[in-house]
């Protein structure tokens, strides 16, 4: 085994100039393992990924299953394979009628790339409209549509005719025309800190796109896969997008990601030109059998049931005269205080006791939590009775 910080910091690309830095030997359920037998309990999960835990044993077997047969055998599209034959069928069938056709990619910006190509493709028309402090990836096309401009700034020239419209801002939606092809939103805004729209916006956006003849893209990448409590957030507001877009813990621990239409709509990207988009990896055998068992066990009976509840729990337990406000939507939470001087300590001060939190990209002020959907409520008081001594000293 080789842990050397040494080997990390001269060998592998940073993101930033402040890693984590902290050694992982092994992952089960809840907790990841350190070499030196540090025990920490993950409440991240990987940044929304290991919604049903680490190494959960049904992925782990359906995985080992899928190894023994094959591995990748062609490009996406020319092969009948049965994994990604099985998932594709088992999201028809859980999704609305509309949203019966998958092409499987290999992350989400990957999702969110494809999604805007088969918008333009579709209406024929170029402008895009997104969200003032979105985030939907880290490609150029997702990072067109993404809302922070000191990330994007130094990447220009981006994606031309993009335009910003505020989150849940009704007066906004006259922005989108006849000449919008889609606008990409997040259900539930992740990055931004967790923002949750009115029900009565996403409506009123809907509509809006309907009359205008423009695509409505959902961007569930974070909140898919029971984040929510449902299994998709959109189920919570009573509308449905023309695509869907899902990654993260699509692939219980394995890198996948999809974009989801209707069969016609997806047809533009088949023909004139056929290969509209193409990819080698996407719907790798190992990913969509790791994918498939990770919707078995969200949709067993009963699963989804207790994620609502074990939410409300954080929030009982979370009581204390520093935190400014906590907003949460089943287990996806942004914690917030006056300034990031203090999330930084809080978030420091929690690894040092064994309890991973983390920040976000663009919003200092608060610090998130989104644990495996599996945390029992005896340890969600166990990661509250941490956090809240973390949030005393800062
Ligand atoms: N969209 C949302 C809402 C996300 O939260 C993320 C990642 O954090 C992405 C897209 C990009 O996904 P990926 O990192 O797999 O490219």
């Amino acid at each position: 085994m080789e842990f050397s910080h040494d080997v990390f910091l001269r060998h592998i690309a940073q993101t930033t100039g402040q890693p984590f830095l902290i050694d992982i030997e092994k992952a089960e359920g809840l907790y990841l393992y350190g070499p030196d037998g540090k025990k920490y309990m993950d409440l991240i999960s990987g940044v929304a990924v290991s919604n049903i835990g680490h190494r959960h044993p049904h992925v782990i077997a359906a995985i080992k299953d899928q190894l023994d047969r094959h591995l990748h055998v062609m490009v996406y599209g020319e092969y009948v394979q049965s994994a990604p034959n099985l998932l594709a069928k088992r999201l028809a069938e859980a999704l609305p009628d509309t949203l019966n056709c998958t092409y499987f990619v290999n992350s989400g910006a990957e999702a969110n790339e494809g999604a805007l190509k088969l918008a333009k493709r579709y209406t024929g028309r170029t402008e895009i409209i997104a969200c003032h402090k979105s985030y939907h990836g880290s490609t150029h096309g997702a990072l067109s549509v993404s809302g922070n401009e000191v990330k994007k700034s130094a990447f220009r020239p981006l994606l031309p005719d993009v335009r910003f419209i505020h989150f849940n801002c009704q007066e906004d939606l006259a922005h989108i025309t006849e000449k919008t092809a889609c606008v990409i939103i997040e259900t539930v805004q992740g990055d931004a800190g967790v923002r949750i729209p009115d029900k009565k916006y996403l409506q009123a956006l809907r509509r809006r796109c309907t009359d205008m003849g423009t695509l409505l893209v959902f961007d569930e990448i974070q909140t898919g896969f029971g984040r929510t409590g449902t299994l998709f957030a959109f189920e919570q507001f009573g509308v449905v997008p023309d695509i869907l877009t899902l990654a993260k813990a699509m692939g219980g621990g394995l890198p996948i990601g999809a974009f989801i239409a209707d069969r016609a709509m997806m047809n533009t990207l088949t023909f004139e030109p056929m290969l509209g988009h193409i990819t080698t990896f996407g719907g790798n055998p190992v990913c969509c059998a790791a994918s498939l068992a990770t919707l078995e066990v969200l949709l067993e009976s009963g699963f989804l049931d207790g994620v609502e509840s074990k939410g409300q729990l954080f929030e009982k337990y979370l009581q204390h005269e520093k935190i400014v406000e906590i907003r949460r939507i089943g287990l996806m939470f942004a914690i917030e205080f006056d300034c990031f001087e203090t999330v930084a300590s809080i978030v420091t001060d929690c690894l040092e006791q064994g309890v991973i939190c983390f920040w976000f990209l663009s919003t200092n002020n608060s610090f998130r939590i989104a644990p495996p959907l599996t945390i029992s409520p005896e340890e969600v008081k166990e990661a509250c009775d941490i956090i809240l001594a973390a949030i005393d000293k800062a």
